[in-house]
């Protein structure tokens, strides 16, 4: 994840796709563009024990890197609203 926060406001002010590097869209401290957003905790029986990793992902690189998946993904419709 490469997200950067104005000092002044502390409001989020950068966000950038991890793969393609895009810089998405941001005001006033919300992301205005779809922005697949993962913080994962890797176990003890991983590689990466006691590793965080923080990605960010536009949705152009989401559809592509799920385009490549064996088993499509899950979707479900969201049914509770904001
Ligand atoms: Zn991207």
């Amino acid at each position: 994840m490469r997200k950067y926060k104005d000092k002044e406001t502390n409001q989020l002010s950068k966000v950038f796709c991890n793969r393609c590097g895009k810089k998405m869209k941001v005001k006033d401290g919300i992301i205005m563009e779809g922005n697949f957003s993962i913080e994962y905790n890797w176990g003890f029986f991983s590689n990466k024990d006691c590793e965080r990793h923080i990605i960010d992902l536009c949705e152009d690189c989401y559809d592509e890197m799920v385009r490549e998946f064996k088993v499509p993904v899950d979707i479900e419709q969201n049914v509770e609203l904001l």
